[in-house]
């Protein structure tokens, strides 16, 4: 491969040079090619969406989360360090559909830094019920296909913010979408194998609406968004009752949440608590959800072992 060019006044003789060594004309492409400059610095509102603009950047760009993992999303307190974070970045991404409801009192304060919402040309899910029941369920990034749509808007935001390495952020994005496409093929068959009786997908908040969507599962819950009333004893009663109708093996609770009022309906419904299943959050590094495609597939993992249906891959 030819040397990097170099920014010295006599890199066009050495170029020379160097490519009548190498059998080339001096104005191959490769060498005329202007050299990008430092990889921009892009912030996400929260840990999926770091973990998926990462992949897409490559190299090519420096990606952080505003939020840790774990952290509460939908009503998240910004602080005045993530205020100095946002507006330092030359990108900022967030999802959108309502999900950060802090961000838009948050973005009044972040002056001109650019933004894109990674939402934009999804068709939402609106919310089943509750104060909230007309608007979008904002857990779109749930449905490994949609999740495509939030890859290209990544791509297109990272490309017009440094066109330089716009092919990059192409060949980076492509590969990505292929091994999304590969863990929903993936997760396809696995969840195909649980039972009709028991397709019945019971969470602590409703935000598995567009993953029930895609592979078939009825979806259940005690309390339809994060940060309003969760668990109180009417959500506890009405999933009960639907339980006790429904009878799926095992109920869940997400990473992000008490799961205490969950327990309390799988002993009164006679069913398992099944486990931790991620969906607002990462985990660290040395957790089981350290990726998008990681949280997938440990989801599945979760729900298959406790409804007894198959090996865990
Ligand atoms: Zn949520």
């Amino acid at each position: 491969m030819p040397a990097p060019v170099s920014g010295t006044d006599d890199a066009p003789a050495r170029r020379a040079v160097l490519a009548t060594a190498l059998g080339l004309a001096a104005s191959a492409p490769a060498l005329a090619q202007p050299a990008p400059g430092a990889p921009k610095r892009v912030v996400a509102t929260f840990t999926v969406l770091a973990d998926m603009a990462r992949n897409v950047a490559g190299e090519g760009a420096v990606v952080e989360s505003l939020t840790r993992p774990g952290a509460e999303i939908h009503d998240y307190d910004p602080t005045p360090q993530d205020v100095v974070r946002a507006r330092a970045a030359d990108l900022v991404l967030w999802n959108g559909l309502g999900l950060e409801r802090w961000f838009e009192r948050f973005f009044g304060r972040l002056g001109e830094v650019r933004q894109a919402v990674l939402t934009e040309g999804v068709a939402p899910i609106g919310i089943g019920a509750g104060p909230y029941a007309s608007q979008p369920n904002p857990h779109a990034w749930m449905s490994p296909s949609v999740a495509l749509v939030y890859v290209e808007n990544i791509r297109k935001a990272l490309a017009a913010l440094d066109p330089a390495r716009a092919e990059l952020f192409a060949a980076n994005a492509s590969a990505y979408a292929e091994r999304i496409r590969a863990v929903d093929a993936k997760l396809r068959e696995r969840l195909a194998a649980i039972p009709a009786e028991r397709r019945v997908l019971a969470t602590c908040e409703g935000a598995f609406s567009y993953l029930t969507r895609d592979y078939g599962l009825r979806e259940a819950y005690l309390w339809p968004i994060n940060a309003e009333s969760e668990g109180t004893p009417r959500q506890v009663r009405a999933l009960i009752d639907l339980l006790r109708q429904s009878r799926p093996p095992a109920v869940f609770c997400e990473s992000t949440v008490a799961d205490r009022a969950m327990r309390q309906v799988a002993r009164e419904a006679g069913a398992r608590f099944g486990g931790v299943l991620h969906v607002d959050s990462l985990t660290a590094a040395d957790g089981p959800a350290p990726t998008y495609l990681r949280l997938l597939e440990a989801n599945a993992d979760t729900i298959l072992r406790a409804f007894g249906t198959g090996e865990p891959r």
